[in-house]
């Protein structure tokens, strides 16, 4: 059996014909940025986030970057960003001119630890990006508490939680913002590059849209230093096609994590846990295994696709040299890097490969 590590094949052979629609309205518009599908699409993921405001961006990268930047973080601030995640996080911190500060996550749900961010708070922070990796919320209640106590902005990075709750309530609306991917492998995928922030704060709401737009508020009156990122109409459009499936491919990830969870007996492998408090989406299904290359090995030799996430820690990588955090310092990120390895997870595929999956993991004998 073949079984990629994800495919889009199932939802768009599913959603054909309403894809084609989309591209045809537009097209027949000849409107490409800036118009009613932005417009559309951003009042009903607002609606489903639970949120006031959307403001569609060029990437998720953007959202961040541009959600810190109205927020005033720059130069000389410091912003909170868990040790463990894709590198966009602290990016978006690096190009505001900020420095970002790596706090180690739990390992048992690789979200941030709350228990490890006081210590990291210094004069110089500004804000805490908790990242919802993998789907599952982070634990929200205590960062909330924290970022009070000592007066700092939260900017939640929800790249991989689309949907997702905690204690009930959806990822994106505890912060001041939160930042949205719509990259192809997201939960929600536009057929491109899109992206997009979400907040109760209409200030916040315009500033972020003026910032993407060069900074103009009115045609040729440029109050900000801007950039371009604005959510063109055919993603837009794309995207509103997607967006009635949205909680229905969720919930066939988390059919499939179940299955996962349930079927996989092998003790070399260690399973992601679920608090409690949270709903999570599962973006990515990790397990942990300290033979990691092995098991990848024997799956890819079954013909299962997998991937790891991710291979080397955001510190550790040769563009953040200069921040100078050596190996051994993040020991906990280093050995997520060392030892996850992320299963086959996406709409669409069967129970039969589900079970196929289960099985080739079970079958794994240690090396
Ligand atoms: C994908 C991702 C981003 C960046 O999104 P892009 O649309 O690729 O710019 C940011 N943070 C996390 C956690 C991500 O997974």
């Amino acid at each position: 059996m073949n079984i990629p590590f994800v495919s889009f094949l199932p939802l768009e052979h599913e959603l054909n014909s309403d894809l084609r629609d989309a591209f045809d309205r537009v097209f027949a518009s000849s409107w490409y940025i800036e118009g009613k599908e932005d417009e559309v699409f951003e009042n009903s993921f607002a609606d489903y986030c639970g949120s006031s405001y959307c403001v569609g961006v060029g990437n998720g990268l953007d959202a961040l970057m541009l959600s810190l930047k109205a927020l005033n973080i720059g130069e000389g601030d410091e912003v909170i960003v868990p040790s463990n995640t894709y590198i966009a996080t602290a990016l978006a911190v690096t190009y505001v001119g900020a420095t970002p500060v790596f706090v180690e996550p739990d390992i048992r749900t690789f979200n941030i630890n709350p228990e490890l961010i006081e210590e990291a708070v210094t004069f110089k922070t500004k804000a805490i990006m908790p990242v919802h990796l993998y789907g599952q919320a982070c634990d929200m209640d205590p960062i909330m508490e924290i970022a009070k106590k000592h007066g700092l902005r939260v900017v939640e990075d929800c790249a991989q939680a689309h949907g997702a709750t905690y204690k009930g309530q959806k990822v994106g609306t505890f912060g001041d913002a939160a930042g949205f991917s719509f990259y192809p492998g997201k939960n929600l995928g536009a057929l491109g590059d899109a992206g997009a922030v979400v907040t109760n704060d209409k200030n916040l709401a315009d500033k972020i849209r003026a910032l993407g737009n060069y900074g103009s508020d009115y045609k040729y009156h440029h109050i900000y230093l801007g950039n371009n990122s604005r959510l063109d109409e055919m993603q837009a459009a794309f995207l509103s096609a997607k967006l009635p499936h949205l909680d229905r491919m969720n919930e066939e990830r988390r059919r499939i994590a179940g299955m996962y969870t349930e079927g996989i007996k092998n003790t070399k492998v260690i399973k992601p846990y679920v608090s409690p408090d949270c709903v999570p989406v599962w973006h990515i299904y990790g397990v942990r295994c300290d033979s990691r290359d092995s098991l990848e090995k024997h799956l890819n030799e079954r013909g299962i696709g997998t991937n790891k996430h991710y291979p080397i820690p955001m510190h550790l990588q040769a563009c953040y040299k200069d921040l100078n955090i050596l190996k051994g310092a993040l020991p906990i990120a280093e050995k997520i890097s060392a030892t996850e390895l992320s299963l086959p997870m996406y709409y669409g595929m069967t129970h039969e490969e589900a079970q196929y999956v289960i099985d080739s993991v079970n079958e794994f004998n240690g090396d």
